[in-house]
Order: C-alpha cells, then structure tokens, then sequence
C-alpha cells in the first residue's frame, strides 16, 4: 500500500457476463484475460491495477477494489469510488448490486456493513457519528435525492476553502439498515429516461456520501473521513443512441462533465500539483476534496464482453488508461 498522506489513484476494470440481447444478437465474447491485471480486445491489451472477468463474484470485487478504502476512511482520510462505463456495463450492480440480496450486494452496502461493524467492535471511549447525503448530477444540475424539492443545489467553499453541496440534505444514521432505507428512498427519487438502446438508461451522475466523525472521549481526538460513492451516467457516445432535443442535451451534457472527470483524474495520475481543473465541471467541484489532497480514489471501468459493445468497450478503457 502506497503512504495514505498522498493522493493515490487506483483503476480496475470490470467485465460483466454476456447478456441476453448480446446473445441474441449473435455477437460474441471478444475479451481475453491472460492474466489478473490485463485484458486483450481483439489483440489491443490494456493492464490496469486489476482486472475482473465475468465470472468475478461480487465479494471478490469488493475484496480486491473497495475494502481498502473502508479502512482509511475510519483512519481520517477521504475517498472517491466511482463507476464508469457505457449504459448497461455493470455501474449500479457493481455499486449497490441487488441490495436486499446478500451474495449480490454490492460495494456500497458491503461498506455500510464493514463500518458498523468497525464501530461496534470499537471501546466505548470512541463516539461515532455517521451522516450520508445523496444527490445526482443531472443537466448539469445538483439535485438533492432525498428531498424532491431541491432541485438545483449549489456548491459553496467551507470557511477552509473545501467545495460542499451547500444545503444537501443530511441523514443521521446508526445502522446499516437505515442506510438501505435512505439508499432506497433516494433511488426512487432519481431520473431515468428511456433512449432508443431498448433500455431505461441513466442519465445523471449519483453521489451518495458517507461522512464519517469520530471522537476519542478520552483524549479529545476527533477524525473526519468522507467517502464519496459514485454512479456515472451512461458514457456511450450520442451517434449510437440516434438521440434528438432533450436527448442530445443530455448527452452532450455527461460527455462534457465525463471529461471534465478524465481530465481532473489524469492531471492527477501525472502528479500535477499547480492546476487541476476541478473548477470545469459541477462533478468534479463536490468531489474536489476527495479527489485530491490527502485521499484515495478507486476508479471501476465497468464494461461488456461482447464483439457488438466492441468501440465502447475500448474507449471506456482507454478512459480508464488516462488515470495511469
Ligand atoms: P449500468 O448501471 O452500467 O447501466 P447495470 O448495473 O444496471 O448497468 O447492469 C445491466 C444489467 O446487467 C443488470 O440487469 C445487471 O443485473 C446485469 N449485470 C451487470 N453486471 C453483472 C454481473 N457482473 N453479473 C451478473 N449480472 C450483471
Ligand atoms: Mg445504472
């Protein structure tokens, strides 16, 4: 493990199986994984920190790619984990899976787990304070998932100069079942819309954040960690969708704030100190804080095993390259 006092960017890439469309489609599985951190496209190779293959389970996953994190940020430091990938490649069932299905949890409710268990574990001098938020990033404009009312958030500088969501409605929580409400609540707030790929694809960006207070009654330490959980919107290029009118907004929209993400992401990977361009979209200010500084980002590409998803597959993985 690299020394948690500087930033650190990590990269696995993720293949779900093939789906029934794909096989119904005739098309067939072109990805080739010789070895745990590598995959070959039709002779292109791409390594990353790790690679999963389909038949990786989704404890597995959350073993190799996201435990870690967990850790730190009951340690003080602050995390990002996000997913990324075309419209169904496997972001949602990688980040939260089937949430009331044990084996297919997936990353977040195995965190909430892992934290209160951490909590519950800990001597009594120690006091826990947990909050989450949930918001999503759509057009361009915050939305508070957890009050439908507040539809255009902004974000604001703290007196330490740290961007926040300002007004972003905050929920106590002590156990991990009251998470899964919230999670769950939230979710039914998001917008979808349908294109014409035959699937109800997600256009915003949702971030659920874990902020994590502690203090050590005895000697009066206090220790903040923030973990932000990160579902992008679709990253398929508009030509394929054949979008129109809002459609294309919406598009031209995520590709815009997608890229602002690679580029904050990459100037950070080549160890840039002087200017990060946190500032070019409304994503990348809320996650500023734990993208850079003292923090961990874990970056998930999700993407499909099949020769029809081929163009997507390797731009979703040359996205992933960028943060190397
Ligand atoms: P996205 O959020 O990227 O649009 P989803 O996570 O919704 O994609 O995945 C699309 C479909 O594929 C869902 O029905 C999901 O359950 C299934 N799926 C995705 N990844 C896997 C996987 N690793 N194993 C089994 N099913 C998967
Ligand atoms: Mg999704």
């Amino acid at each position: 493990m690299t020394d948690p006092s500087e930033c650190s960017i990590k990269v696995v890439c993720r293949f779900r199986p093939m789906n029934a469309a794909e096989t119904a489609a005739g098309s067939r599985p072109i990805s080739k994984f010789p070895a745990d951190d590598t995959v070959n496209i039709q002779g292109k190779v791409f390594t990353f920190d790790r690679v999963f293959k389909p038949t990786t389970t989704q404890e597995q996953v959350y073993n190799l790619a996201a435990k870690a994190i967990v850790k730190d940020v009951l340690d003080g430091y602050n995390g990002t984990i996000f997913a990324y990938g075309q419209t169904s490649s496997g972001k949602t069932h990688t980040m939260e899976g089937v949430l009331h299905d044990f084996s297919q949890r997936g990353i977040i409710p195995r965190i909430v787990d892992d934290i209160f268990n951490h909590i519950y574990s800990m001597d009594e001098n120690l006091e826990f304070h947990i909050k989450v938020t949930y918001v999503e990033v759509y057009m361009d404009k915050i939305r508070d998932l957890l009050d439908v009312q507040k539809t255009n958030l902004s974000v604001h500088e703290d007196k330490n100069r740290v961007p926040y969501v300002k007004g972003a409605t905050e929920r106590f929580v002590s156990s991990p079942e009251e998470v899964m409400d919230t999670i769950d609540e939230g979710k039914s707030n998001r917008h979808v819309a349908v294109t014409n790929m035959n699937e109800h694809s997600s256009r915003s960006h949702s971030i659920f954040l874990i902020h994590v207070k502690q203090e050590n009654l005895e000697t009066e330490k206090k220790l903040h960690g923030k973990l932000y959980l990160v579902d992008l919107a679709g990253s398929e290029k508009v030509s394929k969708t054949g979008a129109e009118g809002t459609v294309l907004d919406e598009a031209k929209n995520i590709n815009k704030s997608l890229s602002a993400l690679g580029n904050v992401v990459s100037a950070l990977a080549e160890g840039k100190k002087a200017y990060i361009p946190y500032r070019d979209s409304k994503m990348t200010r809320i996650l500023q804080e734990a993208l850079g500084g003292n923090s961990r980002t874990t970056i998930i590409i999700c993407a499909s095993p099949s020769s029809y998803n081929e163009f997507e597959t390797k731009s979703t993985l040359m996205f992933g390259q960028r943060a190397k």
